[in-house]
Parts: structure tokens; C-alpha cells; sequence
């Protein structure tokens, strides 16, 4: 049950705003850092293998050299850049990933069914359709290794076809965390809602194996992970990570998402 003395806010990315701020490259746990602004960024996760970008933002050049501007600010070598993990095929999620692949020869790793959706761009979305190949289409259940560090990737189609969310597993102050993110967090008018309800069920489930204790999410207004990070930049040692929420607190979280189905049925 959620607070009912609050009046609640809805979570929806406003992608028209004129002025969106932008937030500063913040390291957020030992490995994973988040770059972009309040509407939409993309994550970077440190591995002995390699640097992977989790998303990538918008198709623009913009959001490109906020990526690479963002590597210098976190003191990380660019060229270092092994793979990007793109969760869904939509525009503000594959950004400029060919630009990347080309300049230093990153993987792009996505599903087959949305870089097919993604290759023929209906004209209804804002985005071109996409000109680069990818190197490994996604697998449902499948263990991405890069070194040590070890993505789980579950296909959980309804915001696309070929949505995926991933486990991410992160260590803060050294203790191990798996970070959840939702690959489509909204439901629009073209989602299959109850494909979206079964992935729900099915990334839970998967959530529950891994005990997974926090979130990530690319559109930061979706979870105040902007407010988060401003906090985190002030963080002293030894006082708790906001985004690390225990196994319950994750649980709530989901929750936002069930009861977007419900008022979508
Ligand atoms: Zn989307």
C-alpha cells in the first residue's frame, strides 16, 4: 500500500520539456556510473573486461559528446569502451551506438526483434531508423560475461516486442548489490499490455532468484534517480546508498509498474 496521506505524482518523462537540466557524470557505486539528464541517460558499468555502456540516449550529437564528455568528467578512457547493451529499440535508448561502434569499435548488443523494428522506424516515432549491425542479438536468459562481471538479460516484451531488462550485479563500500532495470518503463499506445503483465510476472521472478535490492532506470524522472545522485555526490562513507532499497523497497518499486497495468486495462 502506498502512502496515502501523499497526494501521488505521476511518473511520466515529460519529453517536451524546453529547459532539461542536465546532471553531472556521477560514479554511484563502486563500478556503475550514470550519465545523462533529467529526461532520459544511459548507464556506464565498469568490468575487468572492458567498459559497457548500458543504453545509449538520444540520436543526436548532443547526447554523444554528453557520453564522451562524461567518460573524461569520471576519469575513464573512452577508448576502453567494449560493448553497448541496448535494452529496447526505440531511439532514446540506441542514441548513437553506430557513432561509438565506428569510432572505437565498440559490440552493440540488442535483440534481433526490435533492431528489426528499429531498422524499419515507423514514421509515427521521431527517431530515423537505425544504419548500424549488431554484433550479438540478446538471448532470453542469457548470462552476458564481461570478466568477472556477469549481466543477466531477460526478454520482457510489451513496452516493444523485443524488450529487455537486465540484472546488473554492482558492489558498494564492497558489499554486492544486483541492480534491476526495467527495460520499458512505460505502457504506450502501441504496447501489448498483457505481454507487458507477463514480463512483469517473469522479470519478478527472475528478480526474486537473484535478490535483487535496487533499481536503475534510464528515464531518472521515472524514479528520482536524479535527486538520488544529487545525494550521492554528497554521500559520506558509511551512510546508506539511496539506490540500494532491500528486497522489499525493490518490490514497492515494481509495484509502480503492476498498477500501471492496472489503469491501462
Ligand atoms: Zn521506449
Amino acid at each position: 500500500m502506498y502512502r496515502s496521506w501523499r497526494k501521488s505524482k505521476s511518473l511520466k518523462p515529460d519529453f517536451n520539456k524546453k529547459e532539461v537540466s542536465i546532471c553531472p557524470a556521477t560514479r554511484f557505486f563502486d563500478q556503475l556510473s550514470f550519465v545523462g539528464d533529467e529526461i532520459v541517460g544511459c548507464f556506464i558499468l565498469e568490468t575487468d573486461a572492458g567498459i559497457v555502456l548500458i543504453d545509449c540516449m538520444n540520436p543526436d550529437e548532443r547526447c554523444a559528446h554528453m557520453i564522451e564528455k562524461g567518460f573524461q568528467d569520471l576519469e575513464l578512457d573512452i577508448n576502453d569502451l567494449c560493448a553497448i547493451l541496448i535494452s529496447h529499440g526505440h531511439g532514446d535508448h540506441y542514441g548513437m551506438a553506430g557513432y561509438f561502434k565506428e569510432t572505437y569499435g565498440t559490440r552493440i548488443y540488442m535483440s534481433e526483434t526490435d533492431y528489426n523494428f528499429a531498422r524499419n522506424m515507423p514514421e509515427r516515432f521521431p527517431w530515423n531508423p537505425i544504419d548500424f549491425t549488431v554484433d550479438l542479438f540478446l538471448q532470453d536468459g542469457e548470462d552476458l560475461r564481461f570478466g568477472e562481471t556477469v549481466i543477466h538479460a531477460v526478454h520482457t516484451p510489451g513496452h516493444t516486442e523485443g524488450c529487455f531488462s537486465f540484472v546488473i550485479p554492482v558492489t558498494d563500500e564492497g558489499r554486492v548489490h544486483h541492480m534491476a532495470l526495467w527495460g520499458g518503463s512505460g505502457i504506450l499506445p502501441d504496447s501489448n499490455i498483457s505481454d507487458y503483465y507477463h514480463s512483469l510476472v517473469k522479470f519478478s521472478a527472475v528478480c526474486d532468484r537473484y535478490h535483487v535490492d535496487g533499481e536503475i532506470a534510464t528515464h531518472p524522472c521515472l524514479d528520482m534517480g536524479i535527486e538520488r545522485l544529487n545525494l550521492i555526490r554528497n554521500l559520506v562513507d558509511g551512510i546508506p546508498n539511496p539506490f540500494v532499497l532491500g528486497r522489499e523497497g525493490y518490490q514497492y518499486y515494481e509495484q509502480i509498474f503492476y498498477n500501471m497495468v492496472k489503469q491501462a486495462e
